[in-house]
This record gives structure tokens, C-alpha cells and sequence, in this order.
């Protein structure tokens, strides 16, 4: 500017240009940016570039000695109005706004408004420089807004996010706060170590040193001193030359919780807490490398409830957990701390002894087992009773490995229960070929009801005075198809033990009933039919549906059916009065058999609705030897008659015996001096009259 306006006077109009100043707008026409001079007073243009004018909408020529008001326009002016009082006033004024072009394009410009001073400090000018800076303004806000979206991402996630340089802390958001228990302040410029339990700084630092990206777990330490697990993953972030990291952190504490418990349960037993099979093998294989290598002896007991079936039955199966419960309580009281005790299911558990001196040290553990777990359990406020069968096996005698060990335990146990249970046995060679015949027979028992192969045979009850017949007792038999006939001794015991004979027990009232029927359908006598009744059967609680419902379907009267029930079943079930009653409404009659070999009451017999007593034919057999058997004889008969109760003796065999029965006054009689049970056509044309 070779001539600076004067602040009064009105601009001269230009002259010719002198070669300097063509020389200053050719260069200020080739900068890309729209530059202009004001004189500050009015604020009229004294000089503009080609871009600065054009950008307005005019020539340069037409711009010189306007005002800026009416170069740009009102709307702007009302704008800027602002920023120029400011320049005026001599400050210096910068700031961005938004412009849209003509064309509609919006363009971001940086405007600098430069106060311009003579020598003496007065003002003469205003320069107005304008950049275009869009390009530049777009790629900070680009910026500006992921800053602003990793904020707000950081803030959303329940994950802990922390930035760090060199390890040391830089940035942390608010959930790792939350989850390590520190304020951000508390963490910003400590190291990421100091968060971290010692024993794992050196596996931090590997990676951060290697700069890995990939996930590891690891743990915290929280403001409060626990660890927390957690799921760490860190990332390498280049800014220009700087490296920073990013680690991202998650709390597995639940996850730990659930693996944890899933372990747990993989491994024990819910229901005692004790371990399950699963881990006691693999603590067993463990305790035979050991043994193994020591030279030493292990026991391993295999111990199942006798008769745990009934309690589960009779009495619920929240009661038949409270007894397992209890009993595993009882085991675990009695072993060494070494010792190991798995349930293995149901009833059954299974017990390492380590270290073994003799096998005599197992007799004795599995002895002081037997005297614990037979002591009462209190369920429901009543005592209840079971013992355990036990059988055991000892490394190196009987098994090389845990499986042949177990399994070697396992036939022993069975032959403690063919022994009468409530009992140990240890394993003897063929024990294994025994437990394996009783599989067999199982399944073969279990065939036998499908494939029609039981059968009943009756034998006639007979009246003492006249020989006339009263009553007849249906009693099973097994056409076993390689056994041949099986007597019931040989299996219903069996069957007793392992469940089967509920379908049995069903099958036997179902043919007796329908037997009866079909007899009296073809004119014979009407004669009850007696039909046993296993105490298994009677506890499971519902017989009285069931006769009836076999009554019902056969067309049977009730008065023709009698059920035999042995002493035991009212010993022990305090329900069992209800169920008599019931069978009674349904015009059936009781009887107890074997009567004087369990445990006799008087009490019982005359709080219970029982029609009969059948006196066991052990005191029947002896009765023409034994002078006790004859006491006894007379007893049951006087206290028979005396609550009114029919008397009929069993397995009368010679006249003698029946001569004296009737002199005692006894009324009925059965036995092979009246008939051998006898196949259903056979009975019916020797006693009932019927032709074949
Ligand atoms: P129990 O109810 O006391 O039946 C009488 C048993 O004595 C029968 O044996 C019968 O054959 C036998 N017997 C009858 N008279 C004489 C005799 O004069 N001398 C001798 N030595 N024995 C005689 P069996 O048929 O072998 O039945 C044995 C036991 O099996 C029965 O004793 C009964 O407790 C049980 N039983 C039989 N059938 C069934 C059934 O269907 N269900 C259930 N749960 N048990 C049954
Ligand atoms: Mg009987
Ligand atoms: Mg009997």
C-alpha cells in the first residue's frame, strides 16, 4: 500500500497503477486466498484481490470504495458486524465460519481480521485475509467426533478400558473404575502393575513388552483388596511416532463362579456332598501309582442298603434323601482323613482305604461301618432302620486297576446280600461269575413275566372236622425254560431284591382272581383264593387300588379273595392299619402267614382287622417230637380262639399231626396229607369237581 488513506477524507479515486503495485496484485491474484484493505474509519475497501471480490459476487474495480456493509451483503454483515467493531477498536480477530457458496456447497473459512499501524502506534488500515479451509476443517471433525464416539463407546460398556504409555496410565473409563474400586483421579499416572497381584507382574509385563493382541486371563486387585479374575485383551495404538496401548478388561468372576460349580458337579454327588464316581476313579487311579510304587495294600469297600427301596417307597423320597444324607454323614464320621468316600448312586457307595496294613484292618473298618450305619435314623420323628452289605476288594489281590477293583467289590457285595445282608464279604475268586449269573437271572426274570412263563399252582385248605374243602392258596411257579420248574424259593426273594416282584406280585392277584372266577363261572364250589402278598408289594402304598381294580376286572367278589401277609408288614408301618382297613371294605380277608416266626404280638393282633392265622409249618412238622413245638401249637390256638380269629395249620403232612391239630381245636388245615399244590386243571377235577 503505497498510499495509506487518510481516516478523514473520502478516498481518492485510483490512478493509473504504478508497475509496483500491478507487480503486488499479480501476486496477490495468484495466492489462494481472498485478500482485502480497509481503511478502518468507514471501513471502505482500498484493496482487494480478484478471489476476495469474486468470492463477494464482483469485480475488483467495483469493489474499491465500498464499504464492507455493502460488499458482503446485510446477511453477512449481520454476522460479522461483531468481529469488525473489534478490529476497529485495533484487535486482532480471528474465527471460522460456515459459507454457502452460490452453488449451494457449504465451504468452512478461516477469516483473519488484522489491525494495521503506522509508526506512531495509530491505526491506518484493516487487512482481511481469508483462507478457505474446509479440507482442513472437515478432517478435525472427522477427529473430533470418533474422539466423541470413543468417549461415549468407552462410557456404554461395562468392560474396563484404560489407555496407557510404557505401562503407566494415561486415560480409564468409568466401569474399570467401578470394577478395580479406585476413582479415575486415583489412577491416571499410576502403573497398570500396581492394579496387577505380584506373582503375575512378570506375565503382564511379557505381554505388554510383546505387544500381543490376543486375550489371556489374569487378575486384579481390587481398592479392597480381593482379586478379581478377569479377560484382558491389550492393543497397540500409533499416534504419528507414539505408540500407546489400549487394554480392554472384563470381570470373569461370574464365569469363574460357574466353571467352578460345573467342576464341582462333574465331581461330587449333590445330594451328600460327597465325591462321585467320576472322581473317585480318578483318585483311586491315583492311590494305585502310589500304591504301586510303595509296595503297600488298598481296600475298597463296595456298600449298598439293604431294603433302601422299602423306605424310599413307603415312607418319600425326601425322606430317602434325609437317610442318605445321614448315612454318608455317619461313613465320613468313621473314616480317616485319607480314606476316601464316593456315592456312587442311589444307594450304593463306594470307600478307598490307602495304605493298607492287613485285610483284616478292612474287616474291621467294614465292621464298625455295619454296627454306624445300623443304628436307628430318626426320619419324620420315628426310627427308621437299614444296614449295609458290604464287599471288598483288595489291591494287589484281587484287581491290577481301579475298574477290576470296583467290580471285584461290587460281586462280593452281592454275595453279602445272598448272605442274609447286613454283612461284609471280601471277594473270592468265582464271586464275579456269581455276580454276573445274577445279572442274567435278572434280565431272565424280567423276560419271564412277558414271555408267559409263570405259572400258579393251587393247594386246597381243608376243613379239620370234616375234611371238606375251604379255602384254596395260589402259589407261583417259574417255567424256566432251561431250569426247568422253579419252586418260589429260588426267586421271589430274588425278585424281592431287585424290584420285579411289584409286576410279579400283579400278575399272581391278577390270575388267582380270574382263576377263581372262571372256576365258579364253571360251577365249582365257592371257595376264597388265598394269595401272598410280599411286604415290598405292601408298602408301596398303593395295593388297595390295585385289588380293587383286579376285582373289579375279573368280576371277582371280594369275599372270594384272601390275602396273606406276613407278620413283618404290620411291624413296621404305621400306615398299615388304614390299608387293612381298607382291603377289608373291599370285602377281601386278611391272613397272617407263618405265623409264630416273626416277631408276635399280642398287641398288634388286636389293634389290626386280620381274619386268620396260619401257624408256620415249622411248629406243625415238629409237633408229634417236640413237647416245645406242642406248647407253642396250643398257645397260638388259645390265643386265636380267644380274639376270635380262624386258625389254620400249615404243611400238615400225617394223620397224627391232624389228629392232635383237631384235638387242640385247631379248624383248617393244609398240607400234603391233603393235596401237593397242584396245577389250576388238575386242582379243578380233583377238588372242585370239575371235568377236564
Ligand atoms: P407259604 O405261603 O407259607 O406257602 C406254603 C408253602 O409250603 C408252599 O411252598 C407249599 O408248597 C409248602 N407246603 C404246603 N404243604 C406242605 C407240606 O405238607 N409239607 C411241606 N414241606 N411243604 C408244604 P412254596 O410253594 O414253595 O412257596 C414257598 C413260599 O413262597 C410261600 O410260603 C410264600 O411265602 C412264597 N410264595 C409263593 N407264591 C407266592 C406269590 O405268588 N407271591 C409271593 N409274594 N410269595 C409267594
Ligand atoms: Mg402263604
Ligand atoms: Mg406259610
Amino acid at each position: 500500500m503505497s498510499t495509506p488513506p487518510s481516516t478523514s477524507n473520502p478516498p481518492a479515486p485510483p490512478g493509473p497503477p504504478t508497475q509496483q503495485e500491478s507487480l503486488l496484485r499479480t501476486i496477490a491474484n495468484q495466492v489462494p486466498a481472498l485478500i482485502a484493505y480497509y481503511e478502518p474509519e468507514h471501513m471502505r475497501c482500498l484493496f482487494s484481490n480478484r478471489q476476495y471480490a469474486q468470492a463477494n459476487g464482483w469485480n475488483v474495480e467495483d469493489v474499491i470504495g465500498r464499504t464492507v456493509r455493502e460488499i458482503i451483503g446485510e446477511t453477512a454483515w449481520a454476522l460479522i458486524e461483531g468481529h469488525v467493531e473489534r478490529v476497529r477498536k485495533g484487535e486482532k480477530v480471528e474465527y471460522i465460519r460456515p459459507q454457502v457458496l452460490p452453488s449451494g456447497e457449504r465451504r468452512y473459512i478461516e477469516v483473519n481480521l488484522i489491525p494495521h499501524f503506522d509508526p506512531l502506534g495509530r491505526q491506518v488500515g484493516v487487512f482481511v485475509l481469508i483462507n478457505d479451509i474446509t479440507g482442513h476443517y472437515l478432517a478435525e471433525q472427522a477427529i473430533r467426533d470418533s474422539e466423541e464416539r470413543m468417549r461415549k463407546f468407552a462410557a456404554a460398556t461395562a468392560e474396563g478400558i484404560f489407555f496407557h504409555k510404557n505401562g503407566v496410565l494415561t486415560d480409564v473409563n468409568e466401569a474399570l473404575c467401578a470394577i478395580v474400586g479406585y476413582a479415575r483421579e486415583e489412577m491416571i499416572g499410576r502403573n497398570t502393575l500396581e492394579f496387577v497381584p505380584a506373582e503375575r507382574h512378570q506375565e503382564v509385563a511379557d505381554y505388554i513388552r510383546a505387544g500381543l493382541e490376543t486375550p489371556y486371563e489374569s487378575e486384579i486387585v481390587h481398592s479392597d483388596g480381593r482379586r478379581i479374575p478377569v479377560e484382558m485383551v491389550g492393543k497397540t495404538l500409533r499416534v504419528g511416532d507414539e505408540a500407546s496401548r489400549l487394554g480392554v478388561l472384563r470381570d470373569i468372576s461370574d464365569r469363574k463362579r460357574a466353571e467352578e460349580r460345573i467342576a464341582y458337579l462333574a465331581h461330587h454327588d449333590v445330594l451328600t456332598g460327597l465325591p462321585n464316581r467320576t472322581q473317585l476313579v480318578e483318585r483311586l487311579d491315583i492311590t494305585l501309582a502310589l500304591a504301586k510304587r510303595h509296595g503297600s495294600g488298598v481296600a475298597i469297600l463296595f456298600l449298598d442298603l439293604d431294603h433302601f427301596k422299602t423306605v424310599n417307597d413307603s415312607l418319600g423320597h425326601a425322606a430317602g434323601d434325609a437317610l442318605l444324607k445321614e448315612i454318608a454323614a455317619r461313613i465320613r464320621g468313621l473314616l480317616r482323613e485319607a480314606d476316601v468316600v464316593a456315592r456312587l448312586g442311589g444307594d450304593e457307595f463306594l470307600i478307598v482305604l490307602p495304605d493298607l496294613e492287613s485285610a483284616g484292618d478292612a474287616a474291621n473298618v467294614a465292621g464298625k461301618l455295619i454296627t454306624a450305619i445300623s443304628g436307628p435314623a430318626m426320619l419324620e420323628g420315628r426310627p427308621v432302620y437299614v444296614s449295609p452289605s458290604i464287599g471288598i476288594s483288595i489291591y494287589p489281590r484281587d484287581g491290577a486297576n481301579a475298574d477290576e477293583l470296583v467290580r471285584a467289590a461290587d460281586a462280593a457285595m452281592y454275595s453279602a446280600k445272598e448272605n442274609g445282608r447286613g454283612n461284609y464279604q471280601f471277594f473270592a475268586p468265582g464271586l464275579a461269575q456269581a455276580a454276573h449269573e445274577a445279572l442274567v437271572k435278572e434280565a431272565k426274570l424280567r423276560e419271564a413275566l412277558s414271555r408267559g412263563e409263570f405259572v400258579l399252582h393251587y393247594q386246597p385248605q381243608m376243613n379239620v372236622k370234616d375234611n371238606t374243602l375251604i379255602g384254596i392258596e395260589a402259589l407261583i411257579r417259574w417255567r424256566h425254560p432251561e431250569l426247568g420248574l422253579l419252586e418260589p424259593g429260588e426267586f421271589i426273594s430274588f425278585a424281592e431284591s431287585r424290584g420285579l416282584i411289584i409286576p410279579i406280585g400283579q400278575w399272581v392277584l391278577t390270575e388267582a382272581c380270574r382263576q377263581n372266577r372262571a372256576w365258579q363261572a364253571a360251577g365249582a364250589p365257592t371257595v376264597p383264593v388265598a394269595v401272598n402278598v410280599s411286604a415290598v408289594q405292601f408298602r408301596r402304598g398303593n395295593l388297595v387300588a390295585e385289588v380293587g381294580r383286579i376285582l373289579d376286572e375279573s368280576g371277582l367278589d371280594g369275599r372270594y379273595l384272601e390275602l396273606e401277609l406276613t407278620e413283618s408288614v404290620l411291624m413296621d408301618q404305621a400306615a398299615a392299619i388304614d390299608t387293612l382297613d381298607a382291603l377289608r371294605n373291599l370285602g377281601v380277608s386278611l391272613a397272617i402267614d407263618d405265623f409264630g416266626t416273626g416277631y408276635s404280638s399280642m398287641s398288634y393282633l388286636k389293634r389290626y382287622p386280620i381274619d386268620k392265622l396260619k401257624i408256620d409249618r415249622s411248629f406243625v412238622t415238629d409237633l408229634l417230637t417236640d413237647p416245645d413245638d406242642v406248647a407253642i401249637t396250643r398257645a397260638i390256638i388259645n390265643m386265636g380262639q380267644a380274639l376270635n380269629l380262624t386258625l389254620i395249620a400249615e404243611g400238615v403232612e400225617k394223620k397224627q399231626q391232624l389228629s392232635l391239630l383237631r384235638d387242640f381245636g385247631c379248624e383248617e388245615y393244609q398240607g400234603y396229607l391233603a393235596s401237593l399244590p397242584l396245577p389250576a386243571t388238575e386242582f379243578g377235577t380233583r377238588f372242585l369237581g370239575l371235568k377236564d
